[in-house]
């Protein structure tokens, strides 16, 4: 009986799983967050992108065989983690995009994690976050080891992805259905 009623509460917006999704990508300029963001929408690595461009993006999508309304905002934060109010709250997950191949941005996605640690001290329910090594095609040029990463994504209790905007679209789609999946779990 209570699993008829929780189908016919389905797309409520009481419901568990809810059927819009905000996610924000976060990180260092020239991180890749923006060919991540078109990669996802358009299956295509774009190389040149407008750097000082701050948009947010809508595609329906099927996430486990359930349909939402994904929004993704590419930030273009120059100095770190300022006015980060404008997507703090209006997170359902957060993205926190380095460059393997750049320990500036590496240091740079730390600074992120500290920022979103504190805010989800107080906010409820707590946001996900996904730490994302980006340019895994410059795998051999990498001053960030995996290794690095895996132990600064455990000590933030994040998940950590290692993708390229170059390479295959669905170990990119993959993160970003796993943020969906993480913010339905609330
Ligand atoms: P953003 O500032 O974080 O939005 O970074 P962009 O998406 O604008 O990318 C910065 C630069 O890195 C551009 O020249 C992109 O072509 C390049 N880039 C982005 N993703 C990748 C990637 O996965 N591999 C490689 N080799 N270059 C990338
Ligand atoms: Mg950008």
């Amino acid at each position: 009986m209570s699993s008829m009623f929780g189908k016919v509460k389905a797309g409520n917006s009481a419901d568990r799983s809810p059927a819009e999704c905000n996610l924000v990508l976060l990180g260092a300029m020239g991180s890749g967050k923006s060919a991540l963001t078109v990669k996802f929408l358009t299956k295509r690595f774009i190389c040149e992108y407008d750097p000082y461009l701050e948009d947010i993006y809508t595609s329906e999508e099927i996430v486990d065989q359930q349909p939402v309304t994904v929004r993704v905002m590419d930030t273009c934060d120059q100095e770190g983690p300022v006015n980060s109010e404008r997507y703090l709250s209006w997170a359902n997950a957060f993205l926190v995009v380095y460059s393997i191949n750049n320990m500036e941005s590496f240091k740079g996605s730390q600074l992120y994690l500290q920022t979103l640690a504190l805010h989800n001290k107080t906010f409820r329910p707590r946001t996900p976050i996904i730490l994302v090594g980006n340019k895994l095609d410059m795998d051999r040029y990498r001053p960030v080891s995996q290794c690095d990463a895996e132990a600064v994504a455990s000590r933030f209790g994040c998940l950590f992805f290692e993708v390229s905007a170059c390479l295959d679209f669905l170990s990119v789609q993959h993160v970003f259905y796993e943020a969906v999946r993480r913010a339905r779990q609330g």
